[in-house]
Formats: structure tokens, C-alpha cells, sequence
């Protein structure tokens, strides 16, 4: 019987879905699937994106990790396609490759002031916040006043993260180092800054609901922004979300403030346009335009300026995805070009045969963890499908990656080693009454992975 030899390069949602997926799916051939991550941990951006305070969504690891526990998936953590195993060594020893990298770094924005001191992007402070070993493990929280620039999901964790006591936050996951920091955070005043309407914001019902809830924090929003046109009642009326999210601002601008010793400020038409110098080459505000409705759902500048002083601001605008050595990458979109999951080339979009992507990777960074499975069907399928068009490996044993692998001195962790590091990290935490504590530094990881 014909056997694919399945690399997965990325053990994010993505590339643990799509395993699961073509191990189940009815096909005519034999598989053997080997996970390759650049982290000595899988989960990907549910480990390491994924606020430390949203234990539900972070519980999505049990049912990734249980398709891993089956033990018909080899994984090799610790390795780094591009330079541990390049895509010579894949055709070498692999049918095809599906590559599952998601996306890490922030999307550029085009604004003067972005290289001042106090301009972070929200991918680096999430990656510390969740203790990502490749980021460095101390952060700069000396602000009293702090902008959020965004008005997604992930504008609204960096904006509660901020916000929140540090007690707060303790019964979670989050590193020990990231909850001293925090813990002696100044700040008073978190602003986040939205080029639109309240009625054209992307943060979803639950989450945005999260942050009234927080602990001494008075949610400030501003009157001037609710003046509803035609097209905004329209929205709110035809769409049960808005509707929602509508209600939740409407409480939030009945209640009572002025107690709380922190204040989170929503801004809605407010495009940010320069982040101002405090002529040491550090932000010391945020000047924006104020924008206006132009009655079909979008907005236009008016062309009058104010500033908010701060002394940090935090760029949520997106993440972006890297490009990998030897693939096809799409400069515009962050992504492998491709056609419902096979990678084409750049020149002439013609199949790239062998290679796949599924995930973030593969549309864009945007969507929620389940949408990474139906994403994953869809590349399978073409997989499956293309069976003719695999390569031909020349050395397909599965003891020849180990022994290359080995050659190369690269250390790499296992299923048992996660499993290793994954025990060390609750008992860490039962310890303090945690669920877990995450162990930060690599080498740190690697050794207790593989003691
Ligand atoms: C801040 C933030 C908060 C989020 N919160 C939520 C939420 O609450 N609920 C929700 O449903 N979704 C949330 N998401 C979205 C969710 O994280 C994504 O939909 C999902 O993780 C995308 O999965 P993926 O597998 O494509 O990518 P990823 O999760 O990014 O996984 C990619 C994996 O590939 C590995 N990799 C990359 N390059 C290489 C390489 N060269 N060699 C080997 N391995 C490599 C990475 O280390 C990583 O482990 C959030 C996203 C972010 C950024």
C-alpha cells in the first residue's frame, strides 16, 4: 500500500487539527505524520497569544492535547524549520509538507513616532505576558497613562492586561516575572483609540463584556461618540452582535464613576495620526484626528487634531505572518500564496507541488482557534487528493529524520518531554495554589523536557 510520509511543520491549532484530520479521514493509503515546532512546547498561539485570563479558551490545549496523546503523531519540538531542517532535508525524507507557522509579528503601521521609545507592538507584549522564551522576560510598565491603538480581540487583552490588578491575575497561569512587573504597573489610565463607530467595532460580545467587569476600573466613554445616525441604528437593529455590544457601552455609560483607582477609556472616531516626541525621542502623547461617519459604514477625517498625553503606546493592529526559507511567500497579505491550501508559486500561481499550508498561515491572522479545523479539512482534502503529485522521498524511514536530526546536534523534545514539562509546570503551580506556572527560558524548557 502506497504510505505518506506527512511532514506538519508548526504545532499550533493548525497543524494538530490537520493531523487529526487526515489520520481519520477515509483515504487508500498508509500515513505516518511527524509534527515539526520551533517551541520545546506545542499549542502555538493557545499557549502563547491566548490571555493568561481566559482559562476556558485556553482549555482548547486539553483536546489538542489529547489528539497528541494517542501517540500516532511523532513530535519533534525544538526544531526550527529553516535552519534545524530546511526543505531539501523534507523532499529527502517526506511525501509532502503542510506548513501550519502562523503568524508572530505585529503588522507594520505607517505613523511618525512609531520608533520612539514607549511604541510597542501588541504581538511583543502578549508573547511577554505570556512568557514566550524568545521574548526578553522583563517589561517596561513605568506609565501612569498608556494608548491601546484597536478595536479587535486582541487590542481588548493587551487594554485588560494593563488594566488589571496584578492580584487579579494571580490564580492564572501567567509567568512569576510577568506578575511582579505588573504588580508594581503605575498606571491610572488606559485609552484605546478606534478609527470608527461603536457600531463598527470588531471586539466580540463576551470579551468586550470582560472588561466592565474588571476589578476597579471605571469604563470612561464619551458622549459625543453615540450620536447614532440612520446607518448605525440600522446596524444595531439588524445585528444581533451590535445589539449586544451596543447594550454592554450603553450600561457602561449609565453607571456611576469617578471610585476606581484605574480608568479604561474606549475613543471611538479616532484615528491616530502621530505619536508625539517628548523631544528625547520618548511618546509623551497620542495625537489623533477625530473622524466622523460617512453614513455608509465607513468614516472620514474632519481634519481636527487632539492629543491624549501618554508615555506608552500599544500598536493591536494586526499580526503578520514570516516568511519561510524555500517557500513562496506573499509579501502584501503575510501568507504562503495558495489555493484552498496548496502553496503556489509567486511568479506564475501554478501549484507548488508537495507544499501546503492550513491556518493563520495560510488566510491571514484572522479568525478565532476553530476556524483553524475547517481550514484544516479543506487542506487535507487537496492532500489527500493529490496523491500523484507527492514527491518521492529517498529516504523515508522514520529512523533516518531521527538520526539527521541527531547529526545535526539538534536538541529535541518529545510527546514524553512535553509531558515531563507539563507535570513540572502544574506541580509548580499546585505549590501556590495555581493551576500552573510556566517555565520561561528555553534551555530551561529543554532540560526539564529532557532530563
Ligand atoms: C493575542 C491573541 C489572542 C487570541 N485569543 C483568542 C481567543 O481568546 N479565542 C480564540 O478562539 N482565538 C484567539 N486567538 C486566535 C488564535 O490564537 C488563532 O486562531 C490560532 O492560534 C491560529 O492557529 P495556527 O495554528 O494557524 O497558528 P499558531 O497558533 O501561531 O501556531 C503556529 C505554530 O508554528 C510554529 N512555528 C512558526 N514558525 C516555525 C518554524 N519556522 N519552524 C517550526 N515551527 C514554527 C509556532 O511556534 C507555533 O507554535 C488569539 C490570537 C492572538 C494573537
Amino acid at each position: 500500500m502506497t504510505k505518506l510520509r506527512l511532514a506538519i511543520v508548526g504545532a499550533g491549532p493548525a497543524g494538530i487539527y490537520s493531523a487529526d484530520i487526515l489520520l481519520k479521514a477515509e483515504r487508500e493509503f498508509d500515513v505516518s505524520i511527524d509534527l515539526f515546532e520551533q517551541l520545546p512546547a506545542p499549542y502555538g498561539l493557545v499557549r502563547y497569544g491566548v490571555a493568561p485570563d481566559h482559562p476556558r479558551i485556553k482549555g482548547i490545549i486539553t483536546a489538542l492535547r489529547d489528539v497528541l496523546d494517542r501517540g500516532d503523531i511523532r513530535i519533534f519540538g525544538n526544531v526550527n524549520y529553516g535552519t534545524d531542517i530546511t526543505l531539501d532535508d523534507l523532499k529527502q525524507h517526506y511525501s509532502a509538507v503542510i506548513f501550519a507557522t502562523g503568524a508572530v509579528r505585529d503588522s507594520s503601521l505607517a505613523i511618525p513616532g512609531i520608533e520612539l521609545d514607549g511604541s510597542y507592538g501588541a504581538a511583543e507584549f502578549v508573547s511577554w505576558y505570556d512568557g514566550h522564551p524568545d521574548y526578553p522576560r522583563t517589561w517596561p510598565l513605568h506609565d501612569e497613562s498608556v494608548a491601546v491603538i484597536g478595536n479587535g480581540n486582541v487590542a481588548l487583552d493587551v487594554a485588560r492586561v494593563l488594566a488589571k490588578h496584578a492580584d487579579d491575575l494571580l490564580p492564572t497561569e501567567i509567568p512569576d516575572n510577568v506578575y511582579s512587573v505588573l504588580k508594581q504597573s503605575p498606571v491610572t489610565d488606559v485609552h484605546v483609540f478606534g478609527r470608527r463607530g461603536p457600531t463598527s467595532v470588531k471586539f466580540t460580545p463576551l470579551e468586550l463584556r470582560e472588561l466592565g467587569e474588571l476589578r476597579d476600573v471605571d469604563m470612561i466613554l464619551y458622549d459625543e461618540d453615540f450620536d447614532y445616525d440612520d446607518h448605525d441604528r440600522a446596524i444595531v437593529a439588524g445585528n444581533k452582535q451590535v445589539l449586544v455590544i451596543d447594550r454592554v457601552l450603553q450600561q457602561w455609560r449609565q453607571r456611576e464613576i469617578g471610585q476606581a483607582s484605574r480608568r479604561l477609556h474606549l475613543h471611538f472616531y479616532a484615528k491616530p495620526v502621530e505619536f508625539v516626541d517628548d523631544g528625547n525621542g520618548r511618546v509623551a502623547a497620542i495625537r489623533y484626528e477625530r473622524t466622523a461617519p460617512d453614513g455608509q459604514g465607513g468614516v472620514h477625517g474632519t481634519g481636527e487634531l487632539r492629543e491624549v498625553p501618554v508615555s506608552a503606546v500599544y500598536r493591536a493592529v494586526g499580526y503578520f505572518g514570516s516568511p519561510l526559507p524555500g517557500i513562496p511567500f506573499d509579501e502584501y497579505h503575510g501568507v504562503i500564496p495558495n489555493h484552498e491550501g496548496q502553496a503556489l508559486h509567486t511568479e506564475d500561481n501554478t501549484q507548488f507541488y508537495g507544499v501546503y499550508a492550513t491556518g493563520w498561515i495560510k488566510r491571514g491572522p484572522v479568525g478565532l482557534i476553530g476556524h483553524t479545523k475547517s481550514d484544516a479539512m479543506e487542506t487535507v482534502s487537496h492532500l489527500i487528493n493529490d496523491l500523484g503529485n507527492w514527491w518521492t522521498p529517498s529516504e523515508p524511514s522514520e529512523e533516518s529524520v531521527v538520526e539527521l536530526l541527531r547529526s545535526r546536534g539538534v536538541e529535541y523534545t518529545d510527546l514524553e518531554g512535553w509531558h515531563n514539562l507539563d507535570a513540572h509546570e502544574q506541580a509548580l503551580g499546585a505549590a501556590e495554589g495555581r493551576a500552573r506556572i510556566k517555565v520561561v527560558p528555553r534551555d530551561e524548557m529543554v532540560r526539564i523536557s529532557n532530563p
